[in-house]
């Protein structure tokens, strides 16, 4: 991962469960799979959506629907494409999330722990993850069909 940017507070964190990660799995960026490096890119994304523990969401309707990276909810590993609102992140465990800091999504690494709820996302909403993926429509779907051709005839 090229941005390892972010902030943890692994004593907040412990004492809180993971609220977060139970309610919907942080988005991640084009940066997270190797952006702008469309090439690396198409590898990562293809690779994260056969292991099943990733999936494609999307922001809007219609027209304006714009397609981003996150991780699975829960009860939803294996689908390409997953546009729950709400549920737990594959990845939490009992212990916290199961990736390396630097393995996270931009928006869990970004999040500003603080007691008592008062976290602070800055701004990493579900809409400004999808924005930030804009330019790269055509290259996730591009890699949806390849899974989707691995899983009926791989
Ligand atoms: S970031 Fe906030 S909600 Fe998420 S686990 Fe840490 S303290 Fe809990
Ligand atoms: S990837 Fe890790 S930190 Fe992010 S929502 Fe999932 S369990 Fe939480």
């Amino acid at each position: 991962m090229m941005d390892v940017k972010g902030i943890e507070i692994p004593e907040i964190c412990a004492k809180c469960g993971g609220k977060c990660c139970k309610h919907y799995p942080g988005g991640a960026t084009p940066e997270d799979f190797g952006a702008p490096d469309e090439g690396i890119m198409y590898n990562k994304i293809v690779e994260a959506l056969k292991s099943g523990r990733w999936t494609i969401d999307w922001e809007g309707t219609g027209d304006d629907k714009i397609y981003f990276i996150r991780p699975a909810i829960k009860g939803n590993e294996g689908s390409t494409f997953d546009h729950a609102y709400e549920g737990e992140c594959t990845f939490l465990t009992s212990t916290g999330c199961e990736l390396n800091f630097e393995q996270r999504p931009e928006a869990c690494r970004m999040l500003i722990p603080r007691m008592n709820e008062r976290c602070d996302n800055q701004g990493y909403t579900r809409k400004h993850v999808a924005s930030r993926w804009e330019r790269y429509q055509e290259l996730i779907l591009n890699c949806a069909v390849d899974v989707e051709e691995f899983e009926w005839f791989g």
